[in-house]
């Protein structure tokens, strides 16, 4: 099975990868847990360019091109093997990301970032997309916790643009909710894991 991750910034998001990683290995599945931008070692690279230097190096088209690319070549790589060996596979962000940040909050358009996820990796979907929401005020809070000392591409993106990110993500939800689930990323590490295990219970065996 195919699982991916998503969320805006300060969600909890890569922690609780990790903990569904866990959570699944726990009950006997073999889990492949990866990332998005990276994955392979052509995306990583790729991921270099779209981390390094500020937020606004790239135009959004520019942008969507890259993490298309990345996307691509960690599809070919990486996804597709492990889903064939039988594994499981979680990614940490997947397409959604790229519709919300790039299609939507960047403006690039939903349509246009298909288009490029039909070429680059044959229009490949997850089977389950479990979104972690916050309300705007928590998810800002933990991000600016979370960012102290330590500034990345958020530091460059006003709270608008956040805020778009975060409404993109519940519309995705909205439209396909038997792919796209949103996950209370309120309480405990714990609750929230339960409540994505929750989320994936007609799909685990
Ligand atoms: O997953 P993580 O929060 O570590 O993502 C790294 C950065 O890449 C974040 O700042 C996120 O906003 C950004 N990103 C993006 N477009 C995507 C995926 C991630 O701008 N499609």
């Amino acid at each position: 099975r195919f699982i991916s991750l998503e969320g805006g910034e300060g969600v909890g998001k890569s922690t609780q990868a990790r903990r569904l990683a866990d959570a699944l290995r726990t009950r006997g599945l073999d889990v492949l847990l990866t990332r998005e931008p990276g994955g392979s070692p052509g995306a990583e690279a790729i991921r270099s360019l779209l981390l390094e230097g500020d937020a606004n190096r790239w135009s959004p088209g520019a942008e969507a091109l890259l993490f298309a690319a990345a996307r691509a070549d960690h599809v070919t790589r990486t996804i597709d093997p492990a889903l064939s060996e039988g594994q499981w596979v979680i990614c940490d962000r997947f397409l959604d990301s790229s519709r919300a940040y790039q299609g939507m909050a960047g403006g690039v358009g939903d349509a246009a970032i298909q288009n490029l996820h039909q070429i680059g990796s044959d229009g490949r979907l997850p089977d389950r997309t479990l979104v972690l929401a916050l309300t705007d005020t928590d998810a800002a809070a933990r991000a600016d916790a979370r960012d102290a000392g330590c500034p990345d591409r958020i530091g460059g993106r006003a709270s608008d643009f956040h805020a778009e990110v975060a409404q993109a993500f519940r519309d995705f939800a909205r439209d396909d909710p038997e792919r796209i689930r949103l996950v209370d990323a309120s309480g405990s590490e714990g609750e929230v894991t339960e409540r994505l295990l929750a989320a994936l219970a007609d799909l685990l065996p």
